[in-house]
């Protein structure tokens, strides 16, 4: 049985009734179908999604489904389209969620910081976290002691495997733009490291808003700020130099997993698709962005990624890497409007 039905609707119409059987008649490509036990059946529109040996429901929307019922399609790299980047997002999260879980996100240093802004979305009791672009899990993880139900969702199959073996939350394959979830149905919305990795980030944070509830709280943090992100020509040579070396790197350490062949280098380019030299989230742009879906702005804050506590400081943390790219681009490494990544809290009233 699929669990937390009450919540899961077709992400296409919106219909809230499944018919549940275990006659799948859709020809669903090999390996994903021999995975598959049943299909939920749309009682409005009757499309048909299937689900998963291990019970993970497959909420796609169109156009993640035409993705998944064309195996082994490979992304334009040259000129790349939503569809592309996400095909990019799949390979690259089914290659590499195992090394991910270890190595990002999970220290100190992020739960406590990401921690203080859920604290700050929602004074309310957390009855439903939904995290968009779960992965394998690890901010699921983080509020395991106090939300009543956890919800995860992903484009990448074997991401969800790891999160729901983990950390035991529902976990549904779906779309960040056409969420399959009901209207007014969750206390916080997370997305860590998302926003930067869909075409378009507006599409999922008007879908944030829709699937809040009055008083409920969106977080989004480890976003590239643009103002960071704009080097110089000698901070563009010195970022693209990272490649040869990362991938040497990545034979003796697992922290470059992402970069242990070319092919997986350019999943990973592609699949992050705003974060690259020039490109970013402009901290007034994305407030802008935030109140346009409707969402109260409560904090928009830029950060080092090695601050534990949001702080109010017009000084920046120290970091190595980012003070050496942000001087050869003749800005101060100090100052916080040219840190690195853009942490925001943003309610729905
Ligand atoms: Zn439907």
């Amino acid at each position: 049985m699929v669990e937390s039905n009450g919540f899961l609707v077709c992400p296409e119409c919106h219909c809230g009734e499944f018919e549940h059987t275990t006659d799948i008649v859709v020809g669903y490509p090999m390996p994903l179908r021999e995975q598959l036990k049943s299909e939920m059946v749309c009682e409005n529109c009757g499309r048909r999604y299937p689900v998963t040996i291990d019970d993970i429901p497959l909420l796609w929307s169109d156009s993640l489904r035409s993705i998944y019922m064309r195996d082994g399609l490979e992304p334009n790299f040259v000129h790349p389209s939503e569809r592309d980047v996400k095909v990019a997002n799949i390979r690259f999260y089914d290659e590499v969620s195992e090394e991910y879980i270890e190595e990002v996100h999970v220290n100190q240093t992020f739960r406590g910081r990401f921690l203080q802004a859920i604290q700050i979305a929602t004074n309310q009791p957390l009855e439903v976290h939904l995290d968009v672009g779960c992965g394998p899990g690890n901010i699921l993880d983080l509020t395991a002691g106090f939300a009543q139900t956890r919800i995860g969702i992903d484009i990448s199959l074997r991401a969800l495997r790891i999160a729901k073996e983990r950390y035991k939350p529902t976990v549904i394959l779906g779309d960040a733009n056409r969420l399959p979830i009901k209207d007014n149905a969750c206390s916080l919305v997370t997305a860590s490291s998302v926003l930067h990795h869909l075409y378009d980030p507006s599409a999922f944070l008007r879908e944030a808003h829709r699937v809040l509830q009055v008083g409920g709280g969106l977080v989004t943090d480890c976003d590239p700020n643009r103002v960071a992100a704009d080097f110089s020509a000698l901070g563009r040579l010195l970022y693209s130099l990272r490649l040869p070396v990362y991938r040497c790197l990545s034979v003796f350490t697992r922290r470059f997993f992402g970069h242990r062949d070319h092919n997986l280098q350019r999943y990973n380019a592609l699949a992050e698709y705003h974060n690259k030299p020039g490109s970013g989230f402009g901290a007034d742009e994305l407030e802008e962005q935030l109140r346009a879906c409707g969402l109260d702005v409560v904090l928009v804050h830029i950060h080092n990624m090695n601050e534990p506590v949001i702080v109010e400081s017009s000084v920046v943390s120290f970091d190595v890497k980012h003070a050496i790219l942000q001087l050869l681009s003749l800005r101060s490494p100090w100052c916080r409007s040219n840190g690195t990544t853009i942490l925001t809290v943003s309610r729905r009233s």
